[in-house]
């Protein structure tokens, strides 16, 4: 399939319904801020659906009971910049250059494979787009840059 004209809230409110399970046994609140006026994004929906699973479920790894989970959707040139922040744990300095490694996990055997970030900077550059990460102990941030149709 082709490049489609994506709407990040649909893309975002799938992804949590997916994930909803995880969320709720783990009390996390989410406060999601996405404009529905937000201009489209032009890529792969399957592919960014992807990319917000992965970027939320790390998330959810991190927080503890009860935690915080953070989405936000604004523009930001020729870009739509959505960001997934979470007030967990956080990403250790030493940790912080290898996260987007291939098998790069911090997580236990059977619980991390390592490959959701990896894939995430496959998809973002896929879209012509570009990510970051800030990071510090009770706050972590995700910058995802996605050029607009
Ligand atoms: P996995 O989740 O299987 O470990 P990922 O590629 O998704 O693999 O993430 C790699 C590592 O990056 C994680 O093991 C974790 O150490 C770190 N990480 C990613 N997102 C977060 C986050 N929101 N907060 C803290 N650490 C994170
Ligand atoms: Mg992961």
């Amino acid at each position: 399939a082709g490049r489609e004209n994506v709407r990040l809230g649909e893309g975002i409110r799938s992804t949590l319904t997916l994930l909803n399970h995880k969320l709720k046994a783990k009390h996390i609140s989410v406060e999601m801020n996405v404009p529905d006026d937000l201009p489209m994004i032009c890529g792969y929906p399957g592919e960014l659906n992807q990319v917000w699973t992965n970027l939320i479920d790390n998330a959810i790894d991190a927080l503890p009971d009860g935690g915080k989970l953070m989405i936000t959707g604004e523009i930001d040139r020729e870009f739509v910049l959505t960001k997934v922040i979470d007030n967990g744990t956080g990403i250790p300095d030493d940790v912080k250059d290898k996260i987007f490694d291939p098998f790069f996990t911090t997580k236990g055997i059977g619980q991390g494979t390592g490959l959701g970030l990896d894939i995430v900077k496959g998809i973002v550059k896929h879209h012509n787009g570009s990510i970051k990460v800030q990071s510090q102990p009770g706050h972590t941030e995700f910058s995802v840059c996605i050029p607009i149709e």
